[in-house]
């Protein structure tokens, strides 16, 4: 009873009184690097097209790709790895340069 109580407690508590301590379990990551495995890129409906002659090469688009998707080359440029590129189009809003364009992957 006393547990049932305490259950209907934490159901009434507003979404701001909320912490992390409250949220139920969802995903687990089972052990560290298995999000490499996933291949994120078939679930990706546009291209990301970077053009090298508009990139300055400030990097900016690899630190936002959120799935770690954008390599750099030896030549100080950067490189879209297809294979992980979920299409987002967060490195395209980013670039200072407008050096990357999203387009429709049916259009490749
Ligand atoms: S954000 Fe744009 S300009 Fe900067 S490295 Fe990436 S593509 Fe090049
Ligand atoms: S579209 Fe998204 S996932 Fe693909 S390279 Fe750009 S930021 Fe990364």
């Amino acid at each position: 009873m006393a547990k049932k109580a305490k259950t209907v407690e934490k159901k009434l508590k507003s979404a701001l009184d909320l912490t992390w301590k409250d949220m139920e379990v969802g995903n687990i990551l089972t052990e560290s690097g298995s999000a490499s495995l996933r291949r994120t890129g078939d679930w990706r409906s546009q291209r990301a097209i970077l053009d090298k002659e508009k990139c300055n090469k400030c990097g900016l688009c690899w630190l936002h790709c959120p799935d770690a998707a954008i390599d750099p080359c030896e030549d100080g440029y950067y490189e879209i790895d297809l294979y992980y590129c979920k299409g987002c189009g967060i490195c395209a809003e980013i670039c200072p340069k407008d050096a990357i364009t999203m387009i429709e992957e049916e259009e490749v």
